[in-house]
């Protein structure tokens, strides 16, 4: 996957959320684009000879001069050269998930000479990637943004031999002679004798009634870091009280006129880091607004208004806004899981180590010897990051747990060779 080093130019209509996906994607993938709003006939005739209904919006331009029209990520990372089969037909690890704790793996696993592909579905980086600014990860006293940070490692990984595979989705997993054998979306079957499962999160979402109607359209989930731009002089609401929410609301602080944080609980989270807290609560454009949580969402075509209730008088109230940004955690997206031996808690995290002991199917465990420590119920199958159990959800815990697991992945090895 090299990066494009000329400018890609994306075109389209502001509340549009294919194009906002567009740039979301370019963004986190560190590629250089430019972006250019286009409302009306006219502007669209300037720029793209045609008007709005026939122009085919959102538009890709590619360096080299291939157009894309209404392309879909998949496709604009396919004509980047991004998207490549395996090149193997067995590997000695298969990592899922090119976050923070996946990349570590990669960088660890390829380095000490083991043959590794990691599996993509979406952008390189992970949640990092919509992380503005991390401040506390050792070795960058002035902080490093998620994408640079994904970025590094990416090369980092690449440089040692690791293959990435992008736009992969891992969707069944079938454990059998010592072996994974994964079906991928386009059909793909990969081989490995060992497999890290570092897939973290998904966004948690609001549960409100045309939810799906807004997302892209006044309407983000994460931190916003590709959409802060686009908020100058914009009054913005941020739902959440945690880390990820107060980064958000720092960042977008930047660029917008105002910013709220809507927190559910009485107080900001109390896992908080408290470098964070004393930030958002000194911002002056930033207020905090506790005890509130939104109940529903309006506008016609894109979001323009949403209603506020407040949990200790019961009141609600309709305020205007173009900007909803929802920071409130997630879940894994596990469900893979349910087919195989591998152990789940009941909110869908892998159960690893010591904690398979706790777990009813505990029996399944085949092997004399203890689960290794990130070991799943299946011999060989590890979990690193967030999508663990007990994880601590923080780059640099994912980031060891990556590196953990591939000295758990030699022991494994050593002992089914022995
Ligand atoms: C906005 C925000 C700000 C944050 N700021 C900080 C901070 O300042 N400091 C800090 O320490 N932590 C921060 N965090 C938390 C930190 O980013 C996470 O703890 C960390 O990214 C977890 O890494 P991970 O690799 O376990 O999972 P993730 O980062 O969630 O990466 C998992 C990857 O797996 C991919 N994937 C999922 N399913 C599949 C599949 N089936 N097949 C293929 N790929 C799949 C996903 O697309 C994703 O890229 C922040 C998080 C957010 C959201």
């Amino acid at each position: 996957m090299g990066h494009p080093t000329e400018v890609v130019q994306v075109y389209g209509r502001s509340q549009c959320r294919r194009a906002f996906e567009i740039r979301d994607f370019l963004s986190r993938s560190v590629v250089h684009f430019s972006w250019t709003a286009v409302d009306t006939d006219f502007d669209c005739t300037r720029l793209i000879g045609l008007p709005l209904t026939d122009a085919g919006l959102p538009i890709v331009d590619l360096p080299g001069g291939t157009r894309l029209r209404s392309p879909s990520v998949t496709e604009i990372a396919n004509r980047l050269g991004w998207v490549k089969q395996p090149k193997l037909r067995e590997y000695d690890v298969s990592i899922y998930g090119a976050g923070p704790a996946g990349l570590s793996a990669a960088v660890y696993a390829a380095s000490e000479g083991l043959s590794v592909v990691v599996l993509e579905r979406d952008a390189i980086g992970g949640q990092a990637g919509y992380s503005s600014l991390i401040e506390h990860y050792l070795g960058f006293p002035g902080g490093i943004s998620g994408r640079e940070l994904a970025e590094r490692a990416r090369q980092q990984a690449v440089s040692f031999g690791a293959e990435l595979l992008l736009m992969r989705d891992g969707w069944r997993a079938q454990f059998e002679d010592n072996r994974v054998r994964t079906i991928l979306n386009d059909g793909t079957t990969l081989v490995a004798r060992s497999n890290i499962c570092a897939t973290g999160v998904e966004w948690r979402r609001l549960g409100l009634a045309r939810e799906d109607e807004f997302i892209g359209r006044g309407l983000f989930y994460g931190a916003g870091t590709s959409e802060a731009p686009n908020c100058e002089d914009l009054e913005v609401f941020v739902v959440g009280g945690g880390n990820s929410a107060s980064q958000a609301a720092m960042n977008l602080s930047a660029y917008a006129k105002h910013v709220t944080m809507l927190v559910r609980g009485t107080n900001l989270s109390a896992t908080l880091s408290a470098y964070l807290e004393q930030r958002v609560t000194q911002q002056p454009n930033v207020t905090i607004r506790t005890c509130s949580r939104v109940t529903e969402l309006d506008g016609t075509g894109s979001l323009t208004s949403i209603r506020i209730e407040d949990s200790r008088t019961g009141v609600a109230e309709s305020v205007d806004t173009a900007r909803l940004f929802v920071c409130i955690g997630g879940e894994p997206d596990t469900e893979w899981a349910a087919q195989t031996p591998v152990v789940r808690d009941h909110h869908g995290f892998l159960v690893t180590g010591s904690d398979l002991e706790e777990s009813p199917r505990r029996s399944t465990w085949p092997l004399e010897r203890t689960p290794f420590h990130l070991e799943t119920a299946v011999p060989g199958s590890f979990a690193a990051g967030d999508v663990r159990r007990n994880s601590v959800r923080q780059v640099a815990s994912a980031v060891g747990e990556g590196a953990m697991a591939v000295t758990f992945v030699h022991h494994y090895l050593s002992t089914v060779l022995a």
